[in-house]
């Protein structure tokens, strides 16, 4: 892929951000950054100067533009931002990261998007591919910045993790497999509206071709409508939990390629909880299809994924009591499929910062399942409205609080779930640093028993 223009604006001083900067300045380019918040990045101006970089305020930046550079942006800018504004004005071509990096690879990409599940698939589907001998790269919204990761040499396959806001800024953005999770409420303080959020996910196969495959959860009404219209120049593989004439189904306890008539896995070679992750690990597997992957290594490679942390991971087993913790649930809806993965009655942990979305599904799901509410965060009294009294529900100043207090009111054989449904921002770093709080809650309770 050849990469044109060799002056570069850089917008974001990032984990991103900073990447784009090494990379190019590795090749050469000239490269001008701006970020609108300077003071919060002072560590990464000062580390992209000493590779060279300009760092331009964003009140200069029409002076330094010539028209004509090539602007990247990091996935936490909005496109309506200022610096963004300035760049289109003076004639620039504005990219993302992962556009830029897809120019620079050289090997096809599998792209996976959806509102949940993204990590999740996206690293199941790099290690099937790693299972069938494929050198396959793995980055993107997962972790690590995928420009970094599409460099190696002798790469086969690279597997992408997109979130809404960096299928935003693709240009020509091209993936062999594309893979459509599901769309539901999330993020609608930055999105106009759900049609708006979703069409930002379509554009995973906006500049798909003959010969590209659309893999498409045919159980999301919003994805499979999609997937049947607009995206019919592409083959599709759908999957599905409950139809069992989807192309991958599951049909007592088998995971199957119905098309070809065979057996890809057992249900229970699926190491993960929750029918959600079924979900996700057919998806992994259709795209592992599409992409050419003989399906003989299905079924031994499932069985060796190790999940990811703060998604439905067992953190304990105390008095009887088993800890998950799934800090990641961000939404009300992830929040919703981890109820439902646990037969058992749930101690669950909620709250946070809400985004926007409705807590009344949620509410429900909770009363269905849960012995004992513990809220926390600003959500406290939103959750509280939409559990209308049905469940007994205590609020929690710290995670720690949180985690003793459910600890008092479970039983043995119940599940202490943490689960949030919310953002993290208003008491932790990250939604990392909320599942580590608790964790280490939870061994605190462990070290306790034992004393
Ligand atoms: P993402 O990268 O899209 O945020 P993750 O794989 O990190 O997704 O999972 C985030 C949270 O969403 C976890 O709590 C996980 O259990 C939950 N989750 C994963 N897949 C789904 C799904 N298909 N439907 C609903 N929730 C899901």
């Amino acid at each position: 892929m050849s990469v044109t223009g060799e002056r570069a604006l850089v917008i974001g001083l990032g984990k991103s951000g900073i990447a784009v900067c090494e990379v190019l300045r590795e090749r050469h380019w000239e490269v001008l950054a701006t970020d609108e918040f300077p003071e919060r990045a002072s560590a990464a101006i000062a580390h992209v100067a000493s590779l060279g970089v300009t760092f331009v305020p964003t009140e200069k930046l029409q002076q330094h533009l010539r028209g004509g550079e090539l602007a990247v942006l990091s996935p936490g800018v909005p496109p309506s931002s200022r610096p963004v504004s300035i760049a289109w004005a003076m004639g620039c071509t504005v990219i993302g990261e992962a556009e830029l990096a897809w120019r620079f690879a050289r090997a096809p990409f599998l792209a996976v998007t959806g509102t949940k599940g993204k990590s999740t698939t996206s690293a199941l589907l790099a290690h099937l591919l790693r299972a069938a001998g494929k050198k396959t790269a793995l980055g993107g919204n997962i972790g690590e910045p995928l420009i970094r990761e599409v460099l190696p040499d002798g790469l086969e396959a690279i597997v992408a993790e997109l979130s809404s806001f960096q299928l935003e800024s693709i240009d020509r953005f091209h993936a062999r497999v594309a893979v459509l999770l599901n769309i539901s409420p999330d993020h609608l303080d930055r999105y106009a509206s759900m049609d708006e959020y979703a069409s930002a996910k379509f554009r995973i196969v906006e500049n798909s071709v003959a010969g590209d495959t659309l893999v498409a959860n045919r159980d999301d009404e919003r994805v499979w409508r999609f997937a049947r219209t607009s995206a019919a120049k592409i083959s599709v593989i759908d999957y599905s939990l409950v139809d069992p004439s989807a192309r991958i189904a599951a049909i007592d306890g088998r995971i199957v390629d119905t098309r070809a008539g065979m057996e890809l896995a057992a249900v229970a070679d699926v190491p993960l909880i929750g029918r959600h992750n079924l979900a996700n690990a057919m998806a992994a597997l259709g795209a592992a299809l599409a992409f050419g992957v003989d399906p003989t290594h299905f079924p031994a490679a499932l069985r060796s994924f190790a999940g990811m942390k703060h998604r439905l991971q067992p953190v304990a087993e105390i008095g009887g009591v088993r800890y998950v913790d799934d800090s990641k649930a961000t939404n009300p809806e992830s929040a919703i499929a981890a109820l439902e993965s646990f037969a058992q009655p749930v101690v669950a942990i909620v709250g946070g910062r809400a985004k926007g979305t409705a807590f009344d599904a949620l509410g429900d799901a909770l009363a269905r399942h849960a012995r004992a509410v513990l809220a926390i965060g600003e959500a406290t009294t939103e959750i509280e409205g939409a559990l209308a009294g049905r469940v007994p529900s205590e609020r929690s100043a710290t995670m720690a609080q949180a985690v003793r207090r459910a600890s008092e009111l479970a039983h043995a054989g119940d599940v202490v779930l943490l689960s949030p449904a919310c953002a993290s921002f208003d008491m932790f770093r990250s939604a990392e640093h909320r599942g580590d709080e608790f964790i280490a809650a939870v061994r605190a309770l462990a070290g306790g028993d034992r004393a």
